[in-house]
């Protein structure tokens, strides 16, 4: 039977996310795996051991809500689909999800060294601030149960010696926070090397705060958590 227009596009949209997440090397060999929640909790994923970056369209493979196949493909999915799936029945809203394993980001689990600073206005007013899940051995439920409870305050998370995880209202928001989430480690590695972070101040994020909805955004689930003294600047002026 043909694909529907829906998802054709899906299947498009998930591999061009695929292949610039691999060009812009947040993954590297057959790593990373991708999926969106289509119509009736069916999933279109990318398929277990592929390389990302070459991935064809019809290469996908479709689940139902428990992973299972349901297509005729005889492809295996991704061995982390679980974490999707747990990620999706938390988040009814979440219609998308980027697992990659960029390199800063995960570097800062890797030297023990915390991402959850408010360094960028954008980051605050978008993601809020970006947690580290504790270090769950890969393909198992270790890796579900260390998500579960943060995917249903944050959109954007990096897992400890391992990768980062992105969840969207489609492929390309999910995608755009995972190079959030990177640019983020990027630049507090920059900061860290000429001489350290220094977090925007307390005041400076209330006002980031307050201003969300001139964007269009509303304010992160985690909004009390930025204004502790581990993720800003809470003594002395930091203009
Ligand atoms: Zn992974």
């Amino acid at each position: 039977m043909a694909n529907s227009e829906a998802e054709v596009k899906f299947r498009k949209d998930l591999v061009g996310v695929a292949k610039l997440c691999y060009q812009r090397r947040y993954i590297c060999g057959t790593e990373g795996n991708f999926s969106i929640r289509m119509a009736d909790n069916l999933i279109l994923t990318t398929p277990a051991s592929s390389c990302k970056g070459r991935l064809e369209p019809d290469e996908l493979v479709l689940t139902d809500f428990d992973g299972k196949t349901v297509d005729s493909s005889g492809r295996r999915p991704s061995t982390e689909l679980a974490m999707h799936l747990t990620a999706y029945k938390q988040r009814p809203d979440v219609k998308a999800i980027v697992h990659a394993h960029p390199t800063v980001a995960v570097g800062f689990t890797v030297a023990g060294k915390s991402l959850a600073k408010c360094v960028l206005p954008e980051v605050v007013c978008t993601l809020g601030q970006i947690p580290v899940a504790p270090y769950a051995t890969p393909s198992t439920d270790e890796v579900s149960n260390s998500i579960a409870d943060l995917v249903t305050k944050y959109d954007a998370l990096v897992m400890d010696h391992h990768g980062a995880l992105a969840l969207g209202k489609d492929i390309w928001d999910a995608y755009y926070k995972l190079e959030t989430l990177e640019h983020h480690a990027e630049t507090m590695m920059v900061a860290h090397l000429l001489g350290g972070v220094k977090p925007l101040h307390v005041s400076q994020v209330e006002k980031l705060l307050d201003i969300v909805g001139v964007y269009g955004l509303k304010k992160p689930a985690c909004a009390e958590a930025l204004l502790s003294p581990e993720a800003c600047t809470v003594d002395g002026d930091n203009n």
